[in-house]
């Protein structure tokens, strides 16, 4: 007999993750010298200086397993936002902590208890790994349209919930519009929540939260008070520069928290990980220049993006979103004409946002060519 090997149907259908473009690829493709790359919203200072030194310090550690449950950084994290260790994971980034939230939680096709089919609640558009894992999980979704502004409708996300939803995924700030709502309006979904969707838990995905004003206002884990019903996501990735290393945490509910233990690869977060993840939590200088860099760089690219006629919208975040000028060409071709010229940004159709631009904060020095180069493509 023939062999027919064959994903199932759901997973031969998957549109996969489009990752920003990455630097090599495009000095290859046009010979270019210097890429300025500001498509994927990490930290425009690169690796902390006493990070590298961890690392370095712990390289001939590679040879051993990490120990089991990383509990020297669950515990600085802990630490870090006065919560239980018990309440604390940390993940191969925060894309393995969504992935294997949904895959404990959540159960493909009619459950056994016959109770009808799990469900995830998420916003359209979102950041594409909740519908993605969910997709591989076979568990379905009900999406609820951002407001024609791109702001979030809290109200209107939570009357999708119901008896059946398992998780309700909120970003926030949100990527890729920067919209971050108001910490009352959170705590008010997540008490409508534990009435109205008892069985849901509602993530709160932080990841660019640092970089929030005054993150009280905005964020139900900085108000010490964490929902039972209310879990937080943050990330190594962004603020603290170690994208590549791939180190994300999560507050969860501790039941909750003990059984995605049981269920992650025991090693998923590495030993190197491990160790720059501690330094980098000790580094407060990196940080605070981290800060600095941003805020002023998120002001400079505002202003320099609205006086070239843009439409900009505003961002609590590391990077912008913005449309272009009404005379001028479209989204895509202003992405490929930046590209040419060394630039990369992040063009928002796979996010369905075909019209719209997202771009990282920079250097001084990153920003300002992007906006030399924006500006000249508009002349044309
Ligand atoms: C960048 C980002 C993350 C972080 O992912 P990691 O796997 O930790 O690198 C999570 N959520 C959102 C919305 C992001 O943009």
């Amino acid at each position: 007999m023939a062999v027919t090997i064959s994903a199932l149907p759901r997973i031969r259908e998957l549109a996969a993750y489009e990752p920003g473009l990455s630097i090599d690829e495009i000095r290859q493709k046009y010979g270019l010298e210097r890429i300025v790359k500001l498509a994927s919203n990490e930290n425009p200072l690169g690796t902390s200086p006493l990070v590298q030194e961890a690392i370095r310090r712990s390289a001939d550690l590679a040879f051993r397993y990490p120990r089991g449950g990383n509990p020297e950084l669950v515990k600085a994290i802990a630490q870090r936002h006065g919560v239980p260790a018990k309440s604390v994971v940390v993940g191969n980034g925060s894309d393995e902590i969504i992935d294997l939230l949904i895959r404990i939680l959540a159960e493909a096709g009619q459950r056994e208890d016959g109770e009808g089919r799990d469900e995830i609640v998420c916003f359209e558009p979102c950041f594409s790994i909740y519908p993605i894992q969910a997709r591989i999980a076979g568990i379905s979704l009900r999406r609820c349209p951002l407001k024609s502004d791109l702001t979030q409708d809290l109200v209107s996300l939570g009357k999708l919930a119901g008896p059946d939803t398992r998780l309700v995924f909120v970003t926030t700030p949100d990527n890729p519009t920067g919209y971050c709502p108001p910490v009352e309006e959170l705590a008010a979904l997540a008490r409508h929540l534990a009435e109205a969707a008892p069985k849901a838990l509602l993530v709160l995905d932080e990841a660019y939260m640092d970089f929030a004003t005054d993150e009280t206002r905005h964020s139900l884990l900085a108000t010490g008070r964490l929902p039972e019903n209310v879990a937080v996501l943050r990330t190594f990735s962004k603020s603290f520069g170690l994208a590549g290393l791939r180190l994300g945490y999560a507050i969860l509910p501790e039941q909750v928290a003990d059984c995605w233990w049981r269920s992650r690869l025991p090693f998923s977060v590495n030993i190197l990980a491990e160790q720059a993840g501690l330094a980098a939590l000790a580094d407060r200088t990196f940080r605070e220049q981290t800060m600095a860099v941003t805020r002023e760089g998120r002001a400079f690219l505002s202003s320099g993006l609205a006086r070239l006629g843009c439409n900009v919208w505003p961002s609590s975040a590391n990077f912008l979103m913005f449309s272009l000028p009404e005379s001028a060409g479209t989204a895509r071709q202003c992405f490929e004409a930046l590209l040419a010229s060394g630039v990369i940004i992040r063009p928002l159709g796979s996010y369905g946002l075909p019209g719209h631009l997202r771009v990282s904060i920079g250097t001084a020095e990153e920003n300002q060519i992007f906006l030399n180069g924006l500006s000249e493509w508009l002349k044309k």
